[in-house]
């Protein structure tokens, strides 16, 4: 009786066969359509704080944060306020403004490799410009990722990819010509060795390395000691650029992102989520020497209509400004409580899982294996997974409907909120 649902969810389902039918499966982004759970989705009517609530009025303790960026939660008030005051004096003008402005010295202030940066409208936005970038910059073509890691959907980029498309079983996407996935090499995550063969053989023609400083596409897989600093050695050496796409882990893992925490120093570096506060927002950034080849300073080309629009600008600035030392502590803390408790958890009733957590990203997978890359991800049982997911979603607790991907703590997150989960998660492993 536990796993019943305290209310009806007659609204989402009608609310959902209504979307699907002017939607493409009813979604605007493939895994919020619970297709790998084999679920409905439920149809979110609001949030507030470490809550949402869904359209038939039964409300979630929320891990999935908008997939990341919501690191003061949902509708914090000082970001809803940011938005409001903004938003009052128009919310777009397709010409320079001073909140962009601010923006940018914050970014530049924090993010160890970026002196200059330039805002766009999404993660995807930024990879796909840093590779741009970077192809014109070193005069190559190639770019190596790693298996199971996801830079958001352009072209060169879904290869090997990991979230959706992991947890879909797209090797590839159609509609993706064959000579530009030539282009992209793809190799095992934290696996230096491959990286250096990949060198030996294509060294002059690689213009970049395109790395999640840690890992969360394919849940949450820390980067071993010695192989970002590996990735460093390998691509100044052969003349090609390390890009850190810190679309995910920008702002969330630490004050100064995963290369402040591991001190390993890109020469480019994507962010998105967090800076955007819960609006549409990337950026990618680095030495103004490599910076300075953007248009329209240099000849590479980018541009965008929206990119550095006021309200994207003023959410993301107050959300950067509740960011202090003590809020990553506080995160830590919890995030700590989470992880001991589904550790006890799975210890309780025996049931084999690893939990990978850095700061407040965290992933319990459903297997006794040291989860290093992609394929020791892919050991996890996901049926007991989707099982865990809709018990867990029926007690009053949203997690992201994949094994392949990490749940998010917020700021507003209470500890209460915590051994709330962990009760649930308990429930939820009896009788697997
Ligand atoms: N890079 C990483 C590491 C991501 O996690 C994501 C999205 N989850 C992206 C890029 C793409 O960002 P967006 O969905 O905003 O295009």
């Amino acid at each position: 009786t536990e796993f019943r649902r305290k209310r009806s969810d007659s609204r989402s389902k009608a609310a959902f066969e209504r979307a699907k039918k002017s939607i493409p499966g009813g979604v605007n982004s493939p895994v919020r359509a619970f297709k790998s759970v084999g679920l409905t989705p439920v149809v979110i009517d609001r949030g507030q704080g470490s809550r949402i609530t869904d359209i038939d009025g039964q409300s979630y303790i929320d891990y999935v944060l908008s997939w990341g960026p919501l690191i003061a939660g949902h509708a914090h008030p000082e970001v809803v306020e940011a938005i409001k005051r903004t938003a009052e004096k128009g919310t777009s003008f397709g010409a320079p403004t001073e909140i962009e402005t601010e923006m940018a010295e914050l970014v530049c202030a924090r993010v160890p490799s970026i002196e200059v940066v330039r805002m766009v409208n999404s993660g995807t936005e930024a990879t796909m410009s840093a590779i741009r970038l970077a192809r014109g910059y070193t005069g190559r073509s190639k770019i190596l990722k790693f298996e199971g890691s996801y830079h958001g959907h352009a072209d060169s980029l879904l290869i090997k990819a990991g979230s959706g498309v992991a947890t879909l079983g797209l090797p590839d996407s159609p509609g993706v010509p064959e000579s530009t996935a030539a282009l992209t090499i793809a190799v095992p995550y934290n696996d230096l060795a491959s990286v250096k063969l990949a060198f030996e053989r294509f060294g002059e023609e690689i213009a970049a390395v395109i790395v999640e400083p840690v890992a969360g596409n394919m849940g949450v897989v820390p980067p071993l000691p010695d192989f970002l600093a590996g990735l460093r050695e390998i691509t100044s050496k052969a003349g090609s650029l390390l890009i850190f796409d810190e679309v995910m882990t920008g702002f969330r893992v630490h004050l100064h992102c995963a290369q402040g925490l591991y001190g390993v120093t890109p020469d480019l570096t994507c962010l998105g989520k967090v800076i955007g506060g819960g609006l549409p927002v990337g950026a990618y950034g680095g030495r103004r020497e490599i910076m300075d080849r953007v248009a329209p300073v240099g000849p590479i080309y980018q541009a965008g209509t929206l990119s550095g629009n006021p309200l994207a600008m003023a959410a993301g600035y107050a959300t950067l400004s509740l960011l202090t030392e003590d809020a990553y502590r506080q995160l830590e803390k919890l995030a700590i409580r989470l992880q001991a408790g589904l550790e006890r958890n799975a210890a309780e009733y025996g049931v084999p899982m690893t939990v990978n957590r850095v700061g407040s990203m965290v992933c319990p997978f459903f297997t006794d294996k040291r989860v290093i890359n992609f394929e020791t991800a892919r050991s996890s049982n996901t049926e007991r997974f989707n099982v865990v997911f809709g018990r867990m979603l029926d007690s009053g607790v949203n997690l992201p409907p994949s094994q392949f991907e990490g749940w998010f703590l917020s700021t507003a997150h209470a500890e209460a909120d915590i051994d709330e989960t962990v009760e649930a998660h308990r429930t939820a492993l009896q009788k697997l």
